[in-house]
């Protein structure tokens, strides 16, 4: 199999603290499985720079001018996890036979690479890595990553149980997933979409090496709404659900309020009457919320914006200099 080119796409956003230990490890694994013939000496680990503000751009080309294992693209500015990752991955395609994505941080273990490979060689076109423990995670991460998965599944729509975007993809499977043109990206969801044989290989999860977490509280809640919505319609079809439920109750209400007034024993409403007022206000907004999140949704597809522009490409600057 040492004619399969191998590109391992990595994010990176404000990651000059890591990068080297990363870079380091890399090459290592690269260099033993070119040594070992499991993949062609093409192989290259390619580095996407997400508009970091710090110098890892910087970093990243001079590991590129220091071993041409690695390369790099970057982009115009900051466009999150989601879209850098897939600027890596289509532009890993047109060179690779196969791309693994991985996190900037080192928490995915590296030793599961060859597994991926072992499963691609078995003909799975996609691999996914499984974290079969969260001990690093605080008690926090890991149950609201649980009932995120649950809430995922229970709304109908696919993903794979506690993977993260580590993962192998075959070139088919990529260019499956250049198909889909939405701007609304949640990697996770469309994957197994995109269909063809899968397979699971389970690790360990560590921690992160160095630098801070680039996910707080607040856009992991962001995430989890927009891997909601972009995959699922469901919660507008409880809305509907919810109104027809509350529709009926307020009908058996009125057949009791009459009862009520025609029995003279009316003055007793003040507190249905607020009650129901702040219920159904409450209610009301809720729904109104959601379906302008769909709206929302909406009007950011209808524009068709790009969702990342390369501004530097040192793949292409190498193939011209060559
Ligand atoms: N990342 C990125 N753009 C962003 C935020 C994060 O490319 O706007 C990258 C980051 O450099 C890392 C990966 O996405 O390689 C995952 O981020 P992080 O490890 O901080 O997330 P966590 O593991 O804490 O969920
Ligand atoms: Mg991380």
């Amino acid at each position: 199999m040492k004619n399969t080119i191998l590109y391992i796409v990595v994010p990176c956003y404000n990651e000059k603290d890591v990068l080297s230990l990363t870079a380091k490890v890399l090459k290592e694994k690269m260099t033993a499985l070119i040594d070992s013939e499991k993949i062609h000496n093409a192989s290259k680990v390619l580095f996407v720079n997400d508009g970091s503000k710090d110098n890892t751009w910087e970093i990243i080309k001079q590991l590129h001018k220091d071993n041409q294992v690695f390369t790099g693209i970057s982009l115009s500015r900051n466009r999150g996890h989601q879209n850098a990752l897939l600027a890596g991955l289509l532009t890993a395609k047109q060179y690779a036979d196969i791309v693994i994505s991985m996190d900037a941080d080192m928490q995915d273990d590296i030793d599961v690479i060859d597994k991926f490979i072992e499963e691609y060689e078995k003909g799975y076109d996609v691999v996914y890595g499984v974290r079969n423990s969260r001990k690093t995670d605080t008690a926090f991460k890991k149950y609201t990553a649980l009932m995120f998965y649950r809430l995922m599944q229970w709304l109908g729509a696919e993903t794979i149980y506690n993977h993260a975007d580590y993962r192998l993809m075959s070139k088919r499977a990529l260019e499956g997933l250049a198909e889909f043109k939405e701007v609304n990206l949640f990697l996770r969801g469309l994957v197994p979409m995109v269909g063809y044989t899968h397979s699971i290989v389970e690790y360990a999860r560590g921690e992160r090496k160095a630098g801070e977490s680039k996910y707080p509280l607040k856009k992991m809640i962001a995430f989890a709404i927009d891997g909601i919505t972009s995959l699922s319609i469901k919660p507008i079809t409880l809305i509907t659900k919810l109104g027809l439920i509350i529709f009926l109750l307020s009908l058996i209400a009125l057949v009791w309020v009459l009862i009520v007034k025609f029995t003279d024993r009316a003055e007793t409403g003040w507190s249905s009457i607020l009650v129901s007022i702040w219920l159904l206000g409450g209610l009301q907004l809720f729904a109104i919320g959601v379906i302008g999140e769909y709206i929302g949704k909406i009007y950011k597809e209808t524009k068709q914006r790009p969702r990342y522009i390369i501004a530097e490409n040192l793949i292409e600057q190498a193939n011209k200099e060559n």
